[in-house]
């Protein structure tokens, strides 16, 4: 049997069946080397999903990587009852590059778990208990998080609770219902949003978006919470996408790209909203020296590398070749996204979803050695998320590569 079915059939022995995998002939990957993936056979893959947003500086970056093993060889884990360097070092260095005046972290394992803390800290400092979320949202598995995601997919529980208030992303709707649902509800403690919607499609908002949501909020005493999970650390073209809309939240989440693949998450504020936040609470392995040192390496190596620059002359050159194939195949129905962060929907001719082709086009671009990732409510969207160290060589053997592969499945 080959190594890929037993691992399929592993898989459902002995995990959840909750648990899904993308493409038929799925590849068993073994190795990584910055842009570039590895299969059990010895085939390279150029990555172009990046473990959903989260290898930006590269898999198995050497200059991460000899810190993480230093680290890991010194000194592993404490739990942050006891004093250790690299949590403070973090904190100090993220204080630097957050937007604004937010100032404080708390540091634990995911970003549903950041997004869950930092509703709880709403809640805490406002002594409100309700939310506002925006349709198409992601924002976590945890109870509170789930009920905030609106993808219908990602919501499991049959009894989330009811304290979400949802409103459409539509930037023709957007404000006009905010007002609605803040005039309307005294108990909101604050608004959640993605400053682009990752797994709802590459939703970019226009510039003046944020702006507009941020003086509604403001004049109805309603904190902003951002979630970076996703856009977060270089990939947008500014450290964080709401940089991007010149806007500076009241609550900001992360993980992801943060560790580069070692689990870390946190949730920071100002200093005022954080001194709120005095009842104790400590994550056993959040913010362990390990996860840490790997952050504060991913921050140098972002800053040294110009990651965000980067990402953005990149981003606009993929763009460019993105909307060229649009003009060649009209199944390409929108170009969309930020920076390194972009994605491309596909639909029929008749204008529904196409999401059998494209998984199709995603079959056939495995095989020739490109792995891209997928999402959108109808599973649609094409999503284009390369570790930040790609080259324009890699981009055109894509762009290559996904001409082919639309003209063979959409003819
Ligand atoms: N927020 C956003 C925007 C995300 O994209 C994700 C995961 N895709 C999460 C939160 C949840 O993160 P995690 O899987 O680390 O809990």
């Amino acid at each position: 049997m080959d190594k890929s079915q037993e691992i399929v059939d592993l898989r459902k022995e002995y995990l959840m069946p909750c648990l899904g995998f993308f493409y038929k002939n799925p590849p068993v990957f073994e190795r990584g080397e910055m842009q570039y993936l590895y299969d059990v056979d010895g085939k390279k893959y150029l990555d172009f999903f990046a473990g959903v947003s989260v290898m930006n500086c590269g898999h198995s970056n050497p200059f991460i990587l000899e810190r993480v093993i230093n680290q890991l060889s010194k000194l592993q884990h404490l739990t942050q009852v006891y004093l250790t360097s690299p949590i403070v070092e973090l904190a100090e260095k993220l204080s630097k590059v957050l937007p604004g005046d937010i100032h404080n972290s708390f540091f634990c394992m995911s970003g549903s778990e950041a997004n869950e803390g930092a509703m709880l800290l709403a809640r805490i400092f406002t002594g409100k208990k309700k939310f506002i979320a925006l349709e198409s949202s992601l924002h976590g598995r945890t109870n509170l998080t789930m009920a905030a995601t609106n993808i219908p997919m990602w919501r499991a529980d049959p009894f989330l609770p009811e304290d979400i208030l949802f409103i459409s992303h539509d930037p023709e709707k957007v404000l006009t219902e905010l007002e609605e649902v803040l005039k309307n509800n005294n108990d909101i403690a604050a608004f959640i949003s993605e400053p682009i919607q990752g797994n709802g499609g590459i939703i970019t908002p226009p510039d003046w978006y944020f702006k507009e949501i941020s003086k509604l909020l403001k004049k109805y005493n309603v904190l902003f919470i951002c979630d970076e999970v996703q856009t977060g650390f270089a990939r947008s073209g500014s450290m964080f996408a709401i940089e991007e809309y010149d806007v500076v939240p009241d609550i900001l989440t992360m993980s992801k790209a943060l560790g580069n693949g070692i689990p870390i998450a946190a949730f920071s504020t100002t200093k005022e909203i954080a001194a709120s936040f005095t009842s104790p609470s400590a994550s056993t392995l959040g913010g362990n020296p390990v996860s840490c040192t790997s952050a504060l390496a991913v921050l140098d190596y972002i800053k040294q590398n110009n990651l965000a620059d980067k990402a953005k002359k990149l981003g606009g050159y993929l763009r460019e070749k993105l909307e060229n194939l649009k003009e060649k195949h009209p199944t390409i129905k929108e170009v969309r996204g930020k920076g390194l962060m972009l994605g491309a929907e596909l639909v029929e001719t008749d204008g529904q979803p196409a999401f059998e082709k494209l998984d199709q086009v995603l079959e056939q671009l495995k095989d020739r050695g490109i792995i891209l990732g997928k999402n959108g409510l109808h599973r649609n969207v094409l999503a284009f998320q390369p570790p930040l160290v790609i080259n324009q060589e890699d981009i055109d053997f894509l762009i290559e590569e996904l001409d082919l592969a639309l003209g063979n499945v959409f003819g």
